[in-house]
């Protein structure tokens, strides 16, 4: 008899869209993943491909096939709602707008976005126009939301403190379509102790009392090379970085985020035999307690 939906936790990766959106399907179902992560173009590119009824037929047909649940969208690289650079950052709302009205043609609900980089103006000044820019897009789009994601605080990040993505949030409007996507890497190198108990029950409070716990609707799972408070934001296998596999087995078995997609985007390659994605899947699930 199948297992009710529930008994098993959303676990996946962020896979390549080579070739087209829609085959990133089956390299998710190779890894046994059930939820996924794409890029919707070249995350290195402002250009955006054309994008025909076809491909999106392909891409629903694709996942009816392959069962992977659910798919939530990367914002590319380029863009940068913090920046001083006026012209940058009508490019970045102009970009992700672009970016919310593929996803919502693909009926993908979220899409992962880096608050960005201030390059020198300040925190406090990029706050609100990263809101701003998130409150435009969130106007031009009817449907897609928008997960801010914790960075590791590296070079004039802005968002590696939980504060900074609730005022964010907050200043955003603070409506349904805002959430938040944690990276466990990102959160470690910027000071958050994953890796103890203590370290994470603190992080949790801090997590409820900024009203953020219901917002987490994505968790990057990554474990992490670089040292607790580093910022240095290098991704390692499950259990093989700074956080370990009792870091990560909390978070796998915390029931706050029991339905939340946990997607990995450690490195790509071969670990032993079978390909390192579906190693560390294999592992998150069995670290749920499977
Ligand atoms: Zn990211
Ligand atoms: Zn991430």
């Amino acid at each position: 008899m199948a297992k009710p939906a529930q008994a098993q936790p959303l676990v996946g990766a962020h896979m390549s869209i080579a070739g087209g959106v829609y085959r990133a399907f089956a390299r998710a179902e190779d890894a046994g993943a059930d939820c996924m992560q794409v890029f919707l173009k070249s995350n290195v590119q402002w250009r955006f491909p054309a994008v025909s009824d076809e491909d999106v037929n392909l891409f629903k047909s694709e996942q009816k096939q392959t069962g992977i649940k659910i798919v939530i969208a990367h914002a590319c690289y380029l863009v940068n709602p913090a920046s001083p650079d006026r012209a940058l950052v009508l490019k970045s709302v102009d970009d992700l707008q672009k970016e919310s009205a593929l996803a919502a043609a693909y009926r993908i609900k979220w899409l992962v976005l880096h608050p960005g980089n201030h390059l020198g103006q300040g925190t406090p000044k990029a706050l609100p126009q990263v809101a701003s820019v998130l409150a435009d897009v969130l106007r031009s789009t009817p449907k897609t939301g928008i997960l801010v994601e914790t960075t590791s605080g590296a070079g004039t990040a802005v968002g590696s403190r939980l504060s900074e993505v609730a005022d964010i949030i907050r200043m955003a409007g603070g409506g349904a379509r805002l959430g938040v996507c944690l990276d466990t890497a990102h959160l470690f190198a910027a000071g958050y102790d994953l890796a103890t108990q203590a370290g994470y029950e603190s992080f949790k409070a801090e997590l409820a009392a900024r009203r953020l716990t219901r917002r987490v609707k994505a968790i990057h799972v990554n474990d992490s090379k670089g040292a607790l408070a580093s910022r240095v934001d290098r991704h390692d296998h499950i259990g093989k970085g700074r956080i370990g596999r009792e870091g990560f087995a909390r978070i796998m078995r915390d029931a706050d985020f029991a339905l939340i997609p946990k997607i990995l985007e450690t490195p790509k390659g071969m670990c032993g035999r079978r390909s390192c994605d579906r190693v560390n899947i294999s592992l998150l699930r069995r670290l749920a307690g499977e």
